[in-house]
């Protein structure tokens, strides 16, 4: 058996080595680094495949959502409402621009943003709703939508971990993630669902307007060079980044499709196991499976990691601490009672996931899960 990694990116590197090294080498030899054809191009095949107007490729998801913000005139002592239990980006940026990030809580099953929470949480000073389509499954979107709607909000998609996933509406109408809201921001980042070998993001967007300010806003507020009509960024994806990504979109429905086959051979092997929660499938919603995250019980998920790596099993924790407890925003941010997503943080545990995961290795590992049950069966349920 191949040693196994948390994310495979040389195995799958060596599916496309030869597509990738000349792609690489020929961005070289043009020396058209930044803002090369590669990146116009990619721009143009990433609007194809997600059906969306405008792709404004940046430097990494973070700055996606900090230009988001910033294109829509979210100023000093606005208020976002965003998920607890998710990846720090979101509230960083905000706080950054001096936004207040304002926490609600997640669906226990789906670990995604409770709506109902949502209307609880609005005030004078809200502006946006930033819902996290957190381990690759869309937020309730037709409701956001809808409460945005109702109190004149905009809507940020963070799908930095849902690339190519889908949303259904009640109509049957279904959208690609990062497409629903005002803006949709993605990530690049190597071990996203498309990654590329550094840094990378994007903008989504069908507002011409939107998309026209966010270009303006990732390029150091110029509209024209060495103009500088407002107080930008300097944020680029960059050529070479652009033609590893070339490469990689043709293939981002297999690669999502296998992470799903991989997903359902874990939950084949651990569904009937009462002490461990397997995902839950959202119904309105595909997913991209970036993360394979079980709920077990607080008691033992330490240890149970500590066996998994000890037999050479990578796992992570995503996500340790609830936004609302991170020493950073603690003090800065606006919440109520946050009980699933501090609860979350003590039963999560991620395996390892990837296209390039084979099913000999996802046996490995569910086997060795097993083997923790049995060993201590006296364990309670989570
Ligand atoms: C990775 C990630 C980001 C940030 O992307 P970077 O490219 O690393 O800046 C933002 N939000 C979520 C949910 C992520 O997983």
């Amino acid at each position: 058996m191949r040693k196994i990694q948390m994310v495979d990116l040389l195995g799958q590197y060596h599916e496309i080595q030869e597509k990738i090294d000349v792609a690489v080498i020929d961005t070289i030899r043009s020396t058209a680094f930044i803002n090369g054809p590669e990146v116009k191009a990619f721009q143009f095949e990433l609007e194809d495949y997600l059906d969306v107007k405008h792709v404004i490729p940046c430097g990494n998801g973070t700055d996606a959502l900090q230009v988001a913000m910033m294109a829509l005139d979210l100023k000093q002592g606005d208020e976002i409402i965003t998920p607890a239990f998710s990846y720090a980006a979101v509230a960083e940026v905000a706080a950054l621009l001096g936004l207040i990030p304002v926490f609600a809580d997640v669906d226990p099953d789906t670990f995604l943003i409770d709506t109902e929470e949502i209307r609880q949480l609005i005030g004078p000073k809200t502006k946006a709703i930033v819902p996290v389509h957190l381990f690759g499954q869309n937020a309730d979107m037709a409701e956001i939508l809808s409460i945005a709607e109702e109190f004149n909000l905009y809507v940020i998609e963070d799908a930095a971990q849902s690339i190519g996933s889908e949303y259904t509406f009640f109509d049957g109408s279904r959208k690609k993630s990062g497409t629903i809201g005002d803006f949709g921001c993605t990530s690049f980042f190597p071990s996203k669902n498309l990654g590329c070998y550094g840094d990378g993001g994007a903008l989504m967007t069908n507002n011409d307007e939107l998309a026209a300010k966010a270009r303006m806003f990732v390029n150091h507020g110029q509209e024209k060079k060495y103009y500088h009509k407002t107080i930008g960024i300097n944020s680029r994806l960059d050529s070479i980044q652009a033609a590893v990504l070339r490469c990689k979109l043709p293939h981002l429905d297999a690669y999502n499709a296998r992470r799903f086959e991989n997903a359902l051979r874990y939950n084949q092997a651990l569904s009937g196991i009462d002490k461990i929660a397997t995902p839950c499938l959202s119904v309105d919603s595909s997913h991209a499976f970036h993360q394979y995250t079980l709920r077990v019980s607080a008691a033992w998920r330490n240890e149970l990691k500590d066996h998994l790596n000890k037999n050479n099993i990578p796992c992570m924790i995503y996500y340790p601490v609830s936004l609302h407890k991170q020493e950073a925003y603690m003090d800065i941010c606006r919440h109520g009672d946050l009980p699933v997503s501090e609860q979350l943080c003590k039963e999560v545990i991620s395996l390892p996931m990837s296209p390039n995961l084979d099913s000999e290795q996802v046996d490995y590992i569910t086997n060795s899960i097993k083997d923790f049950i049995n060993i201590n069966s006296n364990y309670q349920e989570p």
